[in-house]
């Protein structure tokens, strides 16, 4: 088995995981063209693909995803909850054409981005070099109605806004193939194929087996993967707010574990987000600290795999350094050379392949 990490980080994710036979990616968190850039950068081919499983429909997981598999004609897996909640993120609202709609939300963005910058002003913290990247919480229309904050509704927008932008600006690459164009028209969330998994039910993509589990994250119904071919072991869990008896059971006899090491505690606290998303952050649905990762390592872990993959890293509130330390002393004297390598997912440039 082989994984690639091709980005990881609240600006984009997205993995290859293949066997000798089958390909799959896991999430396109980044534009169509990044992502076969990158993909050209290690090798893979984005027309030999057979599926592209989707964790949840935030953003920084799905932003390059329609028109990828557009282009490639590749089917698409979620979970049906998931599917939905993307669904009603991609298509604009009744009575509005898709240009109105795209330049109303690009408008209440640019004010909402004026009030960000001005907040964080008024806490004088200096004036933030990026945005949260953390803001790619998008709360389920139902934990929107209980009482939903300005950040939420930031949040939701800027998740609308960028996978809009995305869709528009990738439809150029699609201008080849009037069908897909005039479906997609009708429908922004026309995809060629869609499959359904549910967590806790295996399903085969090819000759690989996949068991979805699910995670605790502010998504309508977020999963991690186990994938298993050829005698190998492959857990993947990022974005979650703590690591939950079933996500400990799943992640048993890993022969490589990707696990999310978001922030560090003190960072967060004393960093740049407003109040609110550091709520969010820290929240049971937010994302793993590099202490709940060290929690997981020193307790949890069984101590069995070749590598351990430090993932979806904030750029605001973490450093790799911190992640590798805290990660290295909880594995303890079950470091060596030949197991429990422990690497970092960068968001930037893809890692070297991993053959398993
Ligand atoms: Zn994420
Ligand atoms: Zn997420």
């Amino acid at each position: 088995m082989r994984m690639t990490v091709l980005a990881s980080g609240s600006k984009g994710n997205s993995a290859v995981v293949s066997s000798s036979g089958t390909r799959i990616l896991v999430d396109a968190g980044l534009s169509c063209r990044e992502l076969m850039r990158r993909m050209a950068m290690v090798g893979e081919n984005p027309e030999t693909l057979d599926a592209i499983l989707i964790t949840h429909e935030h953003a920084d997981h799905v932003a390059g995803l329609p028109v990828l598999a557009r282009k490639f004609g590749i089917p698409v897996y979620f979970t049906e909850a998931t599917h939905r909640a993307w669904v009603r993120q991609v298509t604009p609202q009744k009575r509005t054409t898709y240009a109105q709609w795209l330049e109303q939300r690009k408008a209440e963005m640019a004010l909402r981005d004026e009030e960000l910058v001005r907040s964080y002003a008024a806490n004088a913290c200096g004036a933030p070099n990026e945005a949260p990247d953390e803001h790619f919480f998008v709360p389920s229309a139902e934990s929107m109605s209980e009482g939903s904050s300005e950040a939420d509704k930031a949040s939701e927008e800027h998740n609308a806004v960028k996978l809009a932008a995305a869709a528009a600006e990738d439809l150029c690459d699609e201008a080849d193939a009037p069908a897909v164009k005039k479906s997609v028209k009708d429908n922004p969330s026309y995809l060629p194929v869609v499959e359904y998994f549910r967590a806790g039910s295996h399903l085969a993509i090819g000759d690989i087996d996949i068991l979805p589990f699910t995670i605790p994250h502010d998504a309508a119904d977020p999963c991690g993967f186990v994938f298993e071919a050829e005698g190998i072991r492959l857990g993947f869990a990022t974005d979650l707010g703590y690591v939950p008896q079933n996500v400990k059971m799943a992640l048993k006899n890993c022969d490589a574990l990707l696990l999310e090491s978001n922030h560090d505690l003190e960072m967060l606290r004393d960093g740049p987000y407003p109040w609110s998303v550091k709520q969010r952050v820290l929240s049971r649905v937010g994302h793993l600290s590099n202490t709940a990762t060290a929690e997981f390592l020193t307790r949890d872990y069984d101590g069995g795999a070749a590598y351990v993959i430090l993932a979806h890293l904030s750029e605001s509130n973490n450093l790799p350094e911190m992640a590798r330390l805290a990660a290295e002393q909880a594995i303890g004297d079950r470091l060596s050379l030949l197991g429990n390598k422990i690497l970092l997912a960068q968001q930037a440039e893809p890692m070297q392949p991993l053959c398993l």
